[in-house]
């Protein structure tokens, strides 16, 4: 027997349908006991990840493993597992692996571990005896940029094209092992959608829903750093330039999906950003990104007074004066 293609794609914000009860990814309903790991299990046993803690938006404190989603079988065995199992395989043959994956898998993978802690807040921000001091179910535009990346991030379950887009900026960048203390490495911010993971030496940062608009803007970026081996304060610093472009990106794409005809057996999608009446990016400002960039760079205490000592030209590890790449084996902590 043939199994039915259903193309109906689920929109769980018409109805706010997030509950311990209803399948993320499909809405079906659901016992308490099905659930998916956010940060799949390979994952969590190859950088032992079960105990170590994450803090929530709400500032509370959970585990790698403790953080799970209402997920029903189906979706489980058919979807996710899948998908788990192929990155498992391409990041065991590291940053070579990763790049002969479709990127839109990838978008996929980081998609469903950004909804994941989404809806995690979601569904306990429909507690009553949780008073979030910022609550993402009560800002109006931010519920309509996660329900346009809903749609797209359904492409897990519903056989899915983007006609000539892909819903995310990606970059892959591998990190020198001389100073790397860290195997893992997670970082996401939920409003502005950038997302980190370092698996191994090969970190991903990605920006969602931005139609690989911030990877076109900051490619001359991306380009100095093929072929490199960054060290982990130059990644730091890479992150903090994507996480600001990402902070400063203003539009939201629309997506829509052309007609269906009944011997169609997948969506075609496609998208618009209205750049007519919106700038994509508000201005730069120094301040504001030095701010990310002391953030990023926490762990080797460096403080905003340094990287603005140049008020034009901001602290950089990564290029020189010129823009070139500079190289970097061991970090010297700036005078
Ligand atoms: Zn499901």
């Amino acid at each position: 027997m043939l199994d039915m293609i259903d193309l109906t794609l689920y929109d769980p914000f018409e109805k706010m349908q997030f509950t311990d009860t209803n399948c993320f990814l499909c809405g079906t309903i659901i016992t308490k006991e099905h659930r998916a790991p956010v940060f799949a299990e390979w994952l969590q046993h190859k950088y032992n990840l079960q105990h170590k803690e994450l803090l929530m938006l709400d500032k509370s404190v959970t585990t790698f493993s403790q953080l799970t989603i209402p997920c029903c079988d189906r979706c489980h065995t058919h979807h996710l597992m899948p998908l788990e199992h192929e990155v498992a395989q391409a990041a065991e043959k590291g940053m070579e692996g990763l790049r002969a994956l479709p990127p839109q898998r990838l978008f996929q993978w980081i998609g469903k571990m950004y909804y994941g802690t989404l809806v995690t807040e979601l569904i306990k921000e429909t507690d009553p005896l949780v008073m979030p001091q910022y609550a993402v179910s009560e800002d109006p535009k931010m519920l309509g940029k996660f329900r346009s990346f809903f749609q797209v991030l359904q492409s897990l379950r519903v056989p899915m094209q983007f006609a000539d887009f892909l819903p995310c900026s990606l970059f892959l960048l591998e990190v020198s092992p001389t100073e790397d203390t860290l195997p893992f490495e997670y970082q996401d911010e939920l409003t502005t959608m950038a997302f980190s993971i370092k698996l191994g030496s090969v970190a991903i940062v990605c920006t969602l829903l931005d139609n690989g608009i911030i990877k076109k803007a900051l490619g001359r970026l991306y380009q100095v750093t093929e072929g490199q081996q960054l060290h982990p304060i130059q990644l730091a610093e890479f992150k903090a330039r994507i996480f600001y472009a990402a902070y400063i990106f203003s539009v939201v794409p629309e997506y829509f999906i052309r007609p269906v005809k009944p011997e169609d057996d997948h969506l075609v999608l496609d998208t618009l950003i209205d750049d007519v009446t919106n700038e994509i990016f508000n201005p730069w400002e120094m301040t504001a990104y030095a701010h990310m960039l002391e953030e990023m760079l926490k762990p080797w205490d460096i403080r905003e007074q340094q990287i603005l000592q140049n008020p034009h030209q901001p602290l950089s590890f990564l290029l020189d004066e010129h823009n070139k790449y500079k190289p970097m084996e061991h970090f010297v902590k700036p005078a």
